[in-house]
């Protein structure tokens, strides 16, 4: 699979090249993503719908699903353990289990985090200006406790046209609610 490999060596790099030619498109004007979702994250806003102990999170959580969705981490690339998961199925906070993302809009984008081309709805995911690392980018949360997720970028597929860059840690992949109907199991 070298071939392969090769190809997502250059679309890996091509993912963080992306944030600085976004930055030009920021300044032009934000085309997808909604002023009105820009106000702040729950936290900032201090009205998160939950919210949970700092030292209690540290026991729940593994270090790398805290250092993620509490103090804005991102896990490397290739890393996470939902990078290629395909199973349908719900994608939730792995910290206050609310759902985020369908199994339906998530697609292979090479770039060593899950990718979903849309949230499950228009509530689930706040977007916020991040001008870490000297680049602008923009920040996805949680919407109801405000965990760090990752970066919505809009050169997705459609038919949206966003790109969720999410990281594993963020997510709790679970299988049994999935959104498809359930085939009806067949007793031998
Ligand atoms: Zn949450």
């Amino acid at each position: 699979m070298f071939t392969l490999r090769s190809l997502v060596c250059v679309a890996r790099i091509a993912c963080y090249a992306r944030p600085r030619i976004l930055e030009k498109s920021w300044q032009q004007g934000h085309v997808y993503l909604g002023a009105a979702t820009f106000a702040g994250t729950c936290k900032q806003l201090g009205n998160c719908k939950m919210s949970f102990d700092k030292e209690e999170l540290k026991k729940k959580l593994t270090p790398i699903q805290y250092e993620v969705t509490q103090e804005k981490g991102t896990e490397r690339p290739f890393t996470g353990e939902l990078n290629d998961e395909t199973r349908p199925g719900m994608y939730q906070c792995v910290v206050c289990g609310a759902q985020l993302f369908k199994s339906e809009t998530k697609f292979d984008a090479g770039c060593g985090w899950p990718s979903f081309y849309d949230q499950i709805d228009e509530a689930a995911v706040t977007m916020t200006e991040d001008s870490s690392f000297g680049m602008v980018r923009t920040e996805t949360t949680c919407s109801k406790c405000g965990a760090h997720l990752g970066h919505v970028f809009d050169d997705g597929p459609k038919p949206t046209g966003q790109r969720y860059c999410i990281n594993s840690a963020s997510l709790k992949f679970d299988p049994k609610t999935s959104s498809k109907k359930e085939e009806p199991k067949s007793e031998l």
